[in-house]
């Protein structure tokens, strides 16, 4: 195949990004846009594949397999609940891509001062996105903990660790060969820096990390597809690059948090919020109905419990009983809530809640005070008062919905833990808060039961 045919081709494929990009802006149309990003995904490999340059086929057609298969059991076996882990990984696996391709460019004959700075670049950020993705992937998964680690002396190191690459680098350029120790020296670096960078993160700041290393391995992919010279990978990494920036922006406004502060200040590393006492008024499935069939206005405030729980179906048969009964029936987006950006909205429209029901936090707690009840489902960092009222608690400033302003609030759990960022939470004492505690979806179940006796 002609250069001009395989960038002809490359062309459309980056169209079919772009569409497809725009599509999964609206619930309606995500699933087409799903098959046009794939469908750019299918040209942009095959067209590859034809490019004269391949030599042989037969590696690319182990990995192609190996790649399917480990794919299509994932997709089969990895739970709703476990998507951000997942999210984390293929960020993970992006990144040791670009690392490898990168390394794999150090091979050809002939390579610029250019070529080898992109080398560098995609190493740098592909083994840092690498081994960053692993360790927010073990956060996510609360293998280990996910609170900030911080220590004296971490931005030294830290800063070391740059002025190290810096170093290797230049020394590397100035001579660059496969077998060079600074080569060895600047992937062990990056992914040292990788889990130095990741370490100080945690608690309710994990969003933006995400987000972060998702465009890093973006950023990563176009710099290997400038070192081998790659026009598609080059557009594709780009746009991956600048959607994870757009959404790291989106993710800190909405933790009301600079990116400097997130990646530098260490979430409650320094702070301790203060110590939460009071009683709380436990209630049944049977009460909670009694107190629903007479509201006027219901809100839902959806969290990561209700994906724990994959209550999203007996909630939105719960919103359709309650709207029956003649209740205007909402549901609160906060959009952190959940485990991934966008989690409560994916959720919700699996179910079929309509679009038109869903509201943005900013929208909804200006008229919170109007409503009669606000049903909490397996939400809490979102729903924490203190990041409102407490200036000694690690999430104070963080925006949440005001729940307690609504007229009653009914908190459905299954015990008084605290939420990811691991705070206590006073809104379960307040004096308009009843708790429903037990599995969301069973709590959820049983009311829908009362309702239709
Ligand atoms: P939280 O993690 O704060 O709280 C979830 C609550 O759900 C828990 O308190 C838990 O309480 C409850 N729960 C768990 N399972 C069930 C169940 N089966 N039935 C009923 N309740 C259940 O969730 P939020 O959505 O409020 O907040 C999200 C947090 O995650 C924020 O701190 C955010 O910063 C962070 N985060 C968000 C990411 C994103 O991109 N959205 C990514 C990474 C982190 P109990 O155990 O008592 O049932």
């Amino acid at each position: 195949m002609s250069l001009v045919v395989i960038n002809f081709w490359y062309v459309i494929a980056a169209a079919l990004f772009i569409f497809g990009l725009k599509k999964l802006g609206s619930p309606d149309s995500a699933v087409k846009g799903n098959i046009y990003s794939a469908a750019a995904m299918l040209i942009a490999v095959a067209v590859t594949l034809f490019n004269k340059n391949i030599l042989s086929f037969d590696w690319i057609f182990i990995a192609a397999v190996a790649g399917s298969i480990i794919g299509a059991v994932a997709a089969q076996r990895v739970q709703m609940t476990s998507m951000p882990e997942m999210v984390a990984i293929f960020n993970g696996s992006g990144g040791i891509a670009s690392l490898l391709v990168g390394w794999a460019a150090l091979f050809n004959s002939g390579n610029t001062l250019l070529t080898n700075i992109t080398v560098v670049i995609s190493i740098v950020v592909g083994g840092m996105t690498f081994s960053g993705s692993i360790l927010a992937w073990g956060k996510l998964s609360e293998i280990m903990n996910s609170a900030a680690v911080v220590f004296s002396g971490q931005r030294v190191v830290n800063s070391a660790i740059v002025l190290g690459l810096l170093l290797f680098s230049v020394l590397f350029c100035l001579e660059p060969s496969v077998s060079s120790p600074y080569l060895y020296l600047i992937i062990s670096l990056s992914i040292l820096l990788g889990v130095m960078a990741v370490l100080p993160i945690g608690g309710a700041d994990m969003p933006v990390v995400i987000s972060l290393l998702n465009s890093y391995s973006g950023l990563a992919a176009c710099a290997a597809g400038l070192a081998i010279n790659n026009n598609i990978l080059i557009v594709a990494g780009s746009m991956v690059g600048a959607a994870g920036i757009i959404l790291t922006n989106i993710m800190c406004k909405a933790m009301n948090r600079s990116l400097a502060h997130v990646l530098f200040s260490g979430f409650s590393a320094a702070k301790q919020a203060t110590k939460v006492e009071g009683e709380v008024k436990p209630i049944t499935a049977d009460d909670a109905f009694l107190i629903l069939e007479a509201a006027q206005s219901v809100t839902f405030v959806p969290g990561y419990g209700m994906a724990v729980a994959q209550a999203q179906h007996v909630v939105r048969e719960l919103g359709e009983l309650l709207e029956k009964n003649g209740a205007d029936v909402t549901y609160a987006i906060h959009p952190v809530a959940g485990r991934m950006p966008g989690h409560m909205n994916v959720l919700l429209a699996e179910a079929n809640v309509s679009y038109d029901q869903l509201i943005e936090m900013e929208d909804i707690n200006p008229r919170i005070g109007g409503v009669d009840v606000a049903v909490v489902i397996g939400a809490n960092d979102v729903v924490n008062p203190a990041a409102r009222n407490d200036e000694n608690s690690p999430i104070y400033g963080m925006p949440i919905i005001n729940v307690d302003e609504a007229r009653t609030v009914f908190v459905l759990k299954r015990s008084m833990a605290s939420g990811f960022s691991g705070v206590d939470n006073p809104l379960f004492f307040c004096d308009n808060t009843r708790m429903l505690f037990g599995d969301a979806k069973q709590s959820i179940s049983s009311v829908v039961a009362e309702f239709k006796i």
